[in-house]
């Protein structure tokens, strides 16, 4: 029997290679497994990376089409999508081999197999071996989840984000089902590139994990670009034949029926726990079916750690990140550590106009009955975003009465992905709005467009 290693990474992706990274510069002996045909993860393989390579050149495809109102002449702005899917390769392949040379630079052992627990403190291999170790970190990530609530989805073929982001053609016309982060992004670009588009969401909104009013701003965008899109719907059924597919479903009390070439299951994603046999190690799940956190990122069995989507709340790169590093830290008695501050939450939807938020929002706060000061200004009344043509959205702050501590922001507009990164030292720090009006802001940027939600919290202030 080999010795047991002091920490055993069940996935390579983001949460588990940043685990291995931590504990390796904490001295320890690592065994990283892996079941993946390419090691890499979904960010780097088929998640943030491709799908923002994808969207950039849409979003030039995009402005090029719009050359008129620039006073260019641009005749013919197409999507050359043999080009476009070699480009995006070429890219993910760079990121990918350098995660790869990482994995394999002797620093860690890498087992390419699936791993399951046959108790607390061994894994076996799909290949045969069988490891040890102290500490563990499941970091397996999640897949696709096709929901049986919905009728015919099973039997009718479809495509996920994967196959959505290793397009090599424009696809004649696409059904795309759901509302989310990833849903959204990927109907854009479809239509975008030039397929005809019609999306289908179940609540009355798309992107409901937002306010109402930046998830309508997005909606009017889609509308705007062409996107048919139907909302506060019930699938009835979907079929498929080799004309395509058709999904029948009610909306505002009549029964419709769409069709088109292609359906596009942006359903969500489910943690991948099923094959870990969890249970020999003592490790519960959540009634959602999340691997059970506590705030160290410890499950149920204190010894072995969690990070990622496999345990949420959220499927964010940067949490995972995070939720990996503090694992490590913790296992292995890092002194002084803090647990993921859940008020710094920073998300952004990469759709034009983008929608990004920080920190706490109206809806958590007004839940709470806690009381806070909000103030919004519009881009189609700021100098830089008129000249950029970016009419859509607004900018939003929220603080807190007495001295103006900032709690939140919400940015629906151009650029918001950058532009909300403004807030991440200030809220960090616990700023105060005085304080980011004491620092300088560069005449005409986009950024500029805050001091007005924040001088006008500033005059509230001033004046109670
Ligand atoms: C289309 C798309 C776009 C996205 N865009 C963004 C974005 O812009 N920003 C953002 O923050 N997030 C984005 N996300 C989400 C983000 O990609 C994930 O939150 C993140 O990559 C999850 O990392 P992870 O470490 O939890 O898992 P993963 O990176 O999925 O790694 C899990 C690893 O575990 C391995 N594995 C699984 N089971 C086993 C087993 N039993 N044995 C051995 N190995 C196993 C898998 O092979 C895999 O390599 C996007 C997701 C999608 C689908």
């Amino acid at each position: 029997m080999p010795k047991p290693y002091d920490l055993l990474v069940i996935g390579s992706g983001s949460a588990g290679f940043n685990a291995a990274r931590v504990a390796v510069s904490l001295g320890k002996r690592i065994a990283i497994v892996d079941s993946a045909p390419q090691l890499g993860g979904l960010c780097i393989l088929k998640g943030c990376m491709p799908s923002k390579t994808l969207l950039y050149s849409t979003e030039i495809l995009h402005l090029a089409k719009k050359g008129k109102t620039f006073g260019l002449r641009i005749p013919s702005a197409t999507a050359d999508m043999k080009a476009l899917h070699a480009r995006k390769k070429k890219i993910i392949g760079e990121f990918a081999d350098y995660r790869s040379q990482a994995l394999e630079s002797g620093k860690y052992d890498v087992y390419r197999s699936h791993a399951r627990f046959v108790d607390t403190h061994t894994v076996a291999l799909a290949d045969g071996r069988t490891l040890t170790a102290e500490k563990f970190l499941i970091g397996t990530g999640s897949k696709v989840s096709v929901p049986a609530a919905v009728p015919g989805l099973a039997s009718t073929p479809f495509w996920t984000s994967d196959d959505v982001l290793d397009l090599d053609f424009v696809p004649e016309s696409v059904i795309v089902l759901g509302g989310g982060i990833v849903a959204c992004e990927l109907a854009q670009f479809l239509r975008r590139i030039g397929s005809k588009v019609t999306q289908i969401q179940r609540s009355k909104t798309i992107l409901k994990d937002y306010s109402p009013a930046a998830s309508e701003v997005v909606q009017q965008a889609f509308r705007d670009e062409g996107i048919v899109l139907h909302t506060d719907t019930q699938i009835e059924k979907i079929s498929g034949d080799e004309a395509g597919v058709a999904v029948k479903f009610t909306c505002g009390g009549k029964t419709l029926t769409r069709r088109a070439k292609h359906l596009f299951n942006a359903l969500g994603r489910e943690p991948n726990t099923d094959s870990l046999q969890l249970s020999k190690a003592g490790v519960k799940l959540t009634p959602a079916g999340r691997v059970k956190v506590n705030r160290w990122q410890q499950t149920t069995a204190p010894h072995i750690y969690a990070g990622g989507d496999v345990c949420g709340p959220y499927d964010l790169v940067h949490l995972a990140v995070a939720q990996g590093e503090l694992a490590a830290r913790h296992a292995f008695g890092v002194k002084g550590l803090k647990p993921i501050d859940p008020k710094l939450l920073l998300s952004v939807v990469f759709t034009e106009p983008a929608l990004a938020s920080i920190g706490e929002q109206e809806r958590e706060l007004t839940a709470r009955g806690e009381k806070f000061l909000v103030a919004t200004y519009p881009f189609n009344d700021h100098g830089k975003s008129i000249l950029m043509e970016a009419h859509y959205g607004y900018v939003k702050v929220i603080a807190e009465p007495k001295r103006g501590r900032i709690l939140g922001a919400e940015i629906v507009g151009t650029h918001a992905g950058e532009l909300i990164h403004i807030f991440s030292g200030p809220l960090a720090l616990k700023a105060t709005v005085f304080d980011l009006l004491r620092a300088p802001w560069y005449h005409p940027t986009l950024a500029e467009i805050l001091t007005y939600p924040l001088e006008e919290i500033a005059e509230q202030i001033q004046r109670e």
